[in-house]
């Protein structure tokens, strides 16, 4: 068996390969390297960056009209470069991109840092990133970035509640281990927490009733965002309708992992211990599961 004959080249202009660009490439290098972008216009009207001397479209010459164009532009393609080589004009990963500058009716191709494929879509707004010495090169322009479109602002505000009287007979409650409802003499309907008014018929509600601290999961939630008042992520959501109650609540879901917490399913209230309740629903670490079948959701009397 032979092996394949292979022999390996270098191909080098030692110092370069001088060219002379002609009037109309000159000319877009000339205004680059004063940082401005200019296409040219055809016979028909349209503005070619980067501009030629015959319209590819009709072979006719191009007019002597130069339009400054840019420096915003629109991505329309772009292909991903995960792991740049020498020689390409970024060292992290970017994106060669198709950019229809403002004005031009053609697109450009140049490097876009992008920092991540996933950042990339098409009518993307980008602008150029000059650098700091300009030579009359397409690389004047080092790069192609994304226009600012969001910024991430600090925000915190610290403020009071103030519980109404609803709101206080239900913390009561809450301190005492139990959950505090209205029932509407009108309309029978409970509601937890408990509150004053109905919003289904108006009544004024005084009549409070205890409900207990059982009850289905209607609807929840798996959140991947870290909160403080969660103990780790991901954590689960969940309206919980209480056995007794006509309205679901909302609580934590633990004590068991959140891919298997499930519409129907039967949960009981974690207490924090009675020393250390306060007037808030801290007081209930979370719902867990109570290992009972799972309920009917239709047969709970539907959440209001
Ligand atoms: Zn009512």
């Amino acid at each position: 068996m032979s092996e394949d004959l292979v022999a390996t080249h270098v191909l080098e202009f030692p110092g370069g390969y001088t060219r002379t660009t002609g009037p109309v490439i000159g000319r877009f290098l000339t205004e680059l390297r004063d940082r401005r972008l200019v296409g040219v216009r055809t016979a028909g009207g349209r503005v070619l960056v980067p501009p030629l001397e015959y319209d590819p479209d009709t072979g006719e010459p191009v007019t002597e009209e130069y339009v400054e164009v840019g420096p915003a532009g629109t991505v329309q393609a772009w292909a991903w470069v995960g792991s740049p080589r020498p020689g390409h004009p970024l060292d992290r990963p970017f994106a060669w991109a198709l950019i229809r500058l403002d004005g031009a009716d053609t697109a450009l191709v140049h490097a876009l840092d992008a920092g991540s494929p996933k950042a990339l879509r098409p009518g993307m707004r980008v602008r150029p990133c000059w650098r700091a010495a300009t030579t009359g090169h397409i690389t004047d322009i080092e790069c192609f970035l994304p226009e600012v479109t969001s910024l991430v602002a600090p925000v915190r505000a610290e403020y009071r509640v103030t519980p109404g009287r609803a709101l206080t007979r239900f913390l009561e409650g809450v301190r005492d281990g139990r959950f505090v409802g209205g029932r509407c003499a009108e309309c029978a309907a409970v509601y937890v927490p408990y509150r004053e008014s109905c919003p289904a018929c108006g009544s004024v509600i005084e009549e409070e009733v205890e409900v207990a601290d059982t009850g289905t999961v209607t609807t929840f939630a798996i959140n991947n965002l870290p909160d403080p008042r969660a103990p780790e992520v991901p954590f689960v959501s969940a309206y919980v309708l209480l056995d007794g109650a006509d309205t679901p609540m909302i609580t934590l879901i633990g004590g068991v992992p959140a891919h298997e917490v499930r519409q129907g399913m039967r949960v009981r209230a974690v207490w924090v211990p009675p020393e250390e309740r306060t007037l808030s629903m801290t007081n209930v670490k979370w719902f867990e599961p109570t290992g009972e079948p799972d309920a009917d959701l239709d047969s709970t009397g539907g959440a209001r």
